[in-house]
């Protein structure tokens, strides 16, 4: 199969990726999170010394104290009506979520703990959480969860044996926030049945994985795939550029949000970008 993969890949694909990169505008940065959740967010920031704060200044353009002159300019209120941190100007918005613990534990939950994310260690939890969140001490609040948490602690008590179920492949260092999910087909068909490579590309690292799998593989078997193997070590991207057509595409996500378990804070509305190039991006 490798010699197979490496033969297939060598042309065609890898400029297939390298093309993408030229084509594709970056999107404007905001998080699309389910209505409940933003309800919960909008509500919880007036429960929140801090952000109850700077909600309401920006909210009624009010008068801005001068101890907070210099921080306030981190923050902003979206369409949404929730309140976006930005801790640069080349950095993504992340939403800003209140001390409230129901909620936080929502996030912490979604990045360290669903059935298929394979609780990640500290470093991993608050990467995942701090592309799209923002809460003062993040980090610490990540460490004390992770620390607490029942499955860890039993997991950390049984890799003395090394040779156990959770041996770490190796992950990558990229940020894995923006790939692309291409398919190689009209190869011949191996012993186990398998005629396509699903191949997935970092395009920040362009670390890349190749997933034998066959040309008819259903938008959800796709999903299943992702999870089984890109998520477990990457989690969720932010965007994902296909060569797969929108309705493919749509039929993914719900799959792949399904296949998460949860009551899903994020969900997978399609911003086109204005030159229309992106329809084949999914945010
Ligand atoms: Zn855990």
């Amino acid at each position: 199969m490798q010699a197979l993969m490496t033969e297939v890949l060598g042309g065609d694909a890898v400029e297939a990726v390298d093309a993408e990169e030229n084509e594709e505008n970056e999107q404007e940065a905001f998080i699309n999170l389910n209505e409940a959740i933003k309800k919960e967010l909008i509500e919880g920031y007036m429960k929140d010394t801090t952000f109850k704060q700077i909600y309401e200044i920006l909210k009624h353009n009010l008068k801005v104290p001068k101890d907070i002159h210099n921080h306030i300019n981190h923050f902003e209120i979206g369409k949404d009506n929730l309140l976006y941190f930005k801790a640069s100007a080349n950095d993504d918005s992340r939403v800003c979520v209140p001390k409230i613990p129901s909620i936080r534990t929502k996030f912490l939950h979604q990045c360290h703990d669903l059935p298929c994310a394979g609780h990640f260690g500290v470093e991993k939890t608050f990467e995942l959480l701090s592309r799209t969140v923002y809460w003062p001490k993040l980090k610490n609040t990540v460490k004390k969860y992770v620390k607490t948490c029942d499955t860890c602690q039993r997991m950390k008590s049984s890799t003395s044996h090394k040779n156990g179920l959770f041996n770490p492949l190796e992950v990558p260092v990229g940020r894995w926030t923006h790939v692309t999910m291409d398919f190689v087909t009209g190869i011949p068909r191996t012993d186990q049945g398998f005629d396509a490579i699903m191949i997935v590309v970092d395009r920040l690292s362009k670390r890349a994985h190749f997933l034998p799998c066959t040309k008819d593989f259903s938008s959800a078997d796709t999903a299943r795939l992702y999870l089984d193997q890109i998520f477990r070590l990457h989690g969720i991207p932010k965007h994902i550029t296909s060569d797969k057509d929108i309705k493919f595409m749509a039929s993914f996500w719900q799959t792949l949000h399904k296949g998460l378990g949860t009551e899903l804070l994020f969900t997978t509305t399609n911003h086109p970008a204005a030159d229309g190039q992106s329809e084949r991006t999914y945010v």
